[in-house]
């Protein structure tokens, strides 16, 4: 992409050849058969995507307590500091409520309210993601939430339960409410809650296409977070950086998905070369090396050649990744510019994957060119401004006048008339 940049750079950059629109239509019959056949559909589904039969979603308490009982030391120590960070940086998040004095005795006040109940969804199908048990609930704990139900897919492999790790991490942070389900069922199973689960007000968390294509779908019966579907990593790059940190920050989100997306950005064409010539070692000597030689070699990965770190910083913001990564001279300066990304993480020593685990930041973040309008979870996704409005009789009857003349401009007269009910019928002077 050298030379000038086209007018709409979004139409050329690298995406997904399955995107969430595509896969709306594969989710809907899955969300309407949970709907209308409760737990007997959510079994059946389970039985056909992640090939178990379950007896039950629902997890019993002794699986959580006993999973916790045989967690290897080592990840306890690490999923424990995990939590640690997140708490720091989630509990600073909370908003205070705001009360402002618009006119003597008339005051709007902003309260932060918590929602009731959330589903927490954490994905297990190609990995397992004990981190995002720590991302969804850190931040619903902070936030105040009262009620918190976990999903996972179930695992052939542990008798229809979820990962003995994930249920681990539950019983770390002591979540009680955990079912073996995954997938759009899971989501469709917490919006219109079955037989086992109450519904929820809210679903949050990551997933695969399916889950994020669910969470779209069922937007509205649910609230939700941002679409956080299958993973992206762009870097932007001068000749400053390094094609071995370039390359395994760009293979290890990979790793996720078949469809998850790397891209490079650079302004260095021996960079771009030196990266292409770094990647296949460090592919093939790595595990997932199938899976990743297939996300990089997608339609959704690629390098892109820019003249300069402005137009550089165009491409990136165009793309809107869900982690960006700045590996450029003066970098804090350059991801200072930067308007769209879910998370930037700045320099060689602040990679992505310390953001997946312990940085103390959310891994669950916008993808698919969300990170334009959304943000990642944080505590605020849990919580509901609510306007309390308290206006004393004469700070109503200073605002009467205004009132009624626009109501009337309205031709809502109706709303002038209740105004002037309180006030003898009269607008105040
Ligand atoms: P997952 O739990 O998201 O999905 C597994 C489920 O998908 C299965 O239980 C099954 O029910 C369903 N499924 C599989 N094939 C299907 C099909 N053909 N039709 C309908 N349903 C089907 O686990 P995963 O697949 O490992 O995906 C995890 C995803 O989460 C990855 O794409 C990863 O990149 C992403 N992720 C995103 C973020 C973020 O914040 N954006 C963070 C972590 C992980």
């Amino acid at each position: 992409m050298r030379g000038s940049l086209p007018e709409d750079l979004r139409d050329v950059l690298p995406r997904a050849e399955l995107d969430v629109e595509a896969a709306l239509e594969k989710v809907r019959p899955i969300c309407d058969d949970v709907r209308h056949r409760g737990a007997a559909a959510v079994r059946e589904l389970t039985a056909r995507f992640d090939g178990v039969e379950i007896a039950s979603a629902r997890v019993p308490a002794e699986a959580l307590k006993g999973a916790l009982a045989e967690l290897d030391p080592r990840v306890r120590a690490a999923l424990e500091e995990s939590i640690r960070r997140a708490r720091l940086v989630h509990r600073d998040q909370r908003r205070a409520d705001v009360t402002t004095e618009v006119v003597p005795g008339g005051t709007v006040t902003e309260r932060w309210v918590p929602v009731d109940r959330v589903g927490l969804y954490v994905p297990g199908g190609r990995a397992v993601y004990p981190s995002s048990v720590v991302m969804n609930v850190v931040p619903a704990q902070e936030a105040g939430v009262g009620s918190l139900a976990v999903a996972s897919p179930a695992q052939k492999e542990f008798g229809g339960l979820p990962h003995p790790t994930i249920l681990a991490a539950c019983a770390l942070l002591g979540v009680e409410e955990v079912y073996s389900v995954g997938g759009a069922q899971a989501v469709a199973m917490f919006a219109y809650g079955t037989e086992d689960c109450a519904p929820v007000t809210m679903v949050t968390g990551p997933g695969n296409i399916y889950v994020a294509a669910a969470k779209r779908l069922l937007k509205g019966v649910i609230g939700i977070d941002s679409e956080a579907g299958p993973t992206e990593i762009a870097i932007l790059a001068d000749e400053t950086a390094d094609p071995v940190h370039v390359a395994a920050d760009l293979i290890s989100q990979a790793e996720h998905d078949t469809i998850a997306a790397a891209v490079l950005v650079t302004t260095s064409a021996e960079l771009a070369d030196a990266v292409e010539k770094e990647l296949p070692g460090q592919v093939s000597a790595t595990k997932h090396s199938g899976r990743i030689t297939e996300a990089l070699s997608g339609k959704q990965s690629g390098i892109v050649l820019v003249s300069s770190i402005d137009d550089g910083l165009k491409v990136v913001d165009a793309y809107a990744a869900e982690h960006l990564e700045i590996h450029t001279a003066g970098a804090a300066a350059v991801a200072a510019r930067v308007r769209n990304a879910g998370a930037i993480f700045v320099g060689t020593y602040a990679p992505v994957s310390l953001g997946d685990y312990l940085a103390g930041s959310n891994h669950v973040l916008p993808t698919g060119g969300c990170a334009c309008h959304s943000s990642g979870l944080s505590v605020q996704s849990f919580l509901r401004g609510i306007h309390v409005v308290d206006y004393s009789r004469d700070a109503l009857a200073g605002a009467a006048a205004h009132v009624s003349v626009l109501a009337d401009a309205e031709d809502l007269p109706a709303h002038g008339a209740a105004i002037r009910a309180r006030f003898d019928w009269r607008v105040p002077e």
